[in-house]
């Protein structure tokens, strides 16, 4: 677990003022890597946070993403996940469950040749299909 002196300290070496909303927003990211989406990080800090609104969350997370420490998970078309930023790898979406997993992978190493002098804004590995999980569930219902 990232505790709270560690978020506070991560926030300052970015510039960014450590507000108790920053803090739980970032913390939550940290220690619970399932790609929320901005409805699912409001609702699950809504408890602790009564009076947090889903437009600070959102202004939050651009904030921390225009600071690196989040970054946005784009593999839905009409949803954006989020997730703290750690070191480059590929998602994985699940067409049955929605889940989304991580793998090991990373978009730096993929040769670019053919884009020489263009200017990319984003790398990223999307995959697509059926998790282990939701394989193993229609097998099993199937029989
Ligand atoms: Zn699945
Ligand atoms: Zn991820």
């Amino acid at each position: 677990m990232k505790t709270n002196s560690f978020i506070a300290g991560r926030l300052r070496e970015s510039n960014i003022k450590p507000s108790p909303q920053r803090i739980k927003i970032l913390e939550y990211l940290a220690n619970y890597p399932c790609h929320p989406t901005v409805d699912r990080i409001y609702s699950a800090l809504l408890p602790d946070m009564p009076t947090l609104s889903k437009s600070t969350v959102y202004n939050t997370l651009k904030i921390l993403r225009d600071a690196r420490l989040v970054r946005e998970v784009t593999i839905e078309e009409n949803e954006v996940h989020y997730e703290y930023a750690i070191k480059a790898h590929g998602h994985f979406r699940c067409l049955d469950c929605g889940e989304i997993y991580d793998f090991q992978a990373d978009a730096e190493e993929i040769n670019t040749d053919e884009l020489r002098g263009f200017y990319i804004t984003e790398k990223d590995i999307y995959f697509k299909g059926v998790c282990g999980q939701c394989l193993k569930r229609d097998n099993q219902t199937e029989k």
